[in-house]
């Protein structure tokens, strides 16, 4: 079984002049056996240096890590029934695809000729490359290196499977195309893997559940539905969903959520959730806001705004919407792109209360 535990994991470095550089802060993940895991965040939140600390190629400065119940701190990279797929494909250029796949188990491994060819047999099969496996690195393109370099990955049968931002180099037609079918791989090998990106749609898209950094710490870990439905916090709401959720400050007044903006009438619930708090933030998705022409507001839960600006996003516009015609302060919504809808255009914003996030303003955890 090759079930990964990451247990408090830490990783401290030290810069040039001697103080600590806290890259991953007590993470604890548990990814079951044929999982696939995605480890997300932005640029420099940990996720490289946690993936290098499964594979051994970065010492733990705390915690455990354990496969198959076992710890593999300590143990060396090529002990670690462990195989990584980088960004760059790394072939050896005077190599065929052939060569390139069965090298690392000609040399680390004394396993007979037959079955190492069997076995580069079947994964070029899997990868659909059966017609490449006699040609050179120089002659295949991006896509076709990307499954080589898989395919090197996938011969050595091993127990987990890391991928650190493997598709980046590919244009964005051929990664949405190998992302389906490295999912496929997956399930097809059942092989537990852990997937860094710092893409929160190729994060939704690909993972079975989702890891989010920021900071060296974990945020979430969940489906990619729970995390967009119920993020746990400010930071998880803001980096998941594309345009971003709109976030507003505010204060709580008796039943009513009071932004320099515009009041937002608290349900029950809603109450019960912001007690204690200081501050609030308000969270509603552009998708979740609805537009309606049909103005003045009449309810409490709605707005007049103007559009500033309308940017379409092939089926839906993404519609900037300011409280006041000439105000910068905008927020967005998304509305299809059939509607015909235009910048300086008077309409009527509506946050529905079951669309409405809460969060602490202090700790930025959710409330509601
Ligand atoms: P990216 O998406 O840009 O690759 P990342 O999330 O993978 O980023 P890491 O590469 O894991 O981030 O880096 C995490 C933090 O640790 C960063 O602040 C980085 O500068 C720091 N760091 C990484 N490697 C070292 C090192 N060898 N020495 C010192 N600091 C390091």
């Amino acid at each position: 079984m090759a079930r990964l535990e990451l247990d408090d994991v830490r990783k401290v470095f030290t810069d040039d002049d001697g103080s600590d550089i806290v890259a991953v802060d007590d993470v604890t993940v548990d990814i079951e056996d044929g999982d696939f895991l995605v480890l997300v965040g932005p640029s420099g939140c940990g996720k490289s240096t946690t993936l290098r600390m499964v594979a051994g190629l970065e010492t733990v400065t705390d915690g455990d890590i354990r496969l198959g119940g076992r710890s593999i701190v300590g143990q060396k990279p090529q002990d670690r029934d462990i195989a990584m797929v980088f960004q760059s494909y790394a072939l050896y250029p005077h190599m065929t695809t052939r060569e390139n796949m069965s090298f690392g188990l000609e040399e680390s491994t004394d396993m007979a000729d037959a079955e190492i060819d069997e076995r580069v047999e079947n994964a070029a099969d899997l990868l659909d490359i059966p017609e490449l496996l006699d040609r050179k690195p120089s002659e295949l393109s991006g896509g076709q290196q990307q499954r080589v370099a898989l395919g090197r990955a996938i011969v050595r049968e091993p127990e987990v499977f890391l991928m650190d931002e493997p598709l980046s180099n590919l244009d964005a037609k051929l990664r949405s195309q190998m992302r389906t079918e490295l999912q496929r791989i997956q399930e097809d090998l059942g092989t537990t893997t852990v997937y860094v990106t710092h893409d929160q749609t190729e994060a939704m898209t690909m993972g079975d559940r989702i890891a989010i950094l920021d900071g060296g710490e974990l945020q979430q870990v969940g489906t990619p539905l729970e995390c967009y439905h119920r993020p746990a916090n400010h930071f998880v709401a803001g980096f998941i969903g594309e345009p971003a959720m709109n976030f507003f400050d505010a204060t709580v007044e008796g039943d009513r959520l009071v932004t320099d903006r515009f009041e937002y009438p608290l349900t029950a619930d809603m109450r019960e959730a912001v007690e204690g708090a200081d501050g609030v933030t308000l969270g509603v998705r552009p998708e979740d806001i609805e537009v309606t022409a049909d103005g003045p507001a009449s309810d409490d839960d709605e707005f007049d705004t103007v559009v500033d600006v309308v940017e379409p996003m092939g089926n839906e516009n993404a519609v900037y919407l300011g409280f006041e015609a000439d105000s910068r302060d905008t927020f967005v919504a998304t509305v299809g792109g059939m509607r015909r809808i235009d910048a300086g255009e008077s309409v009527v914003a509506r946050f529905p209360s079951d669309a409405v996030h809460l969060f602490d303003a202090a700790s930025g955890d959710a409330l509601h």
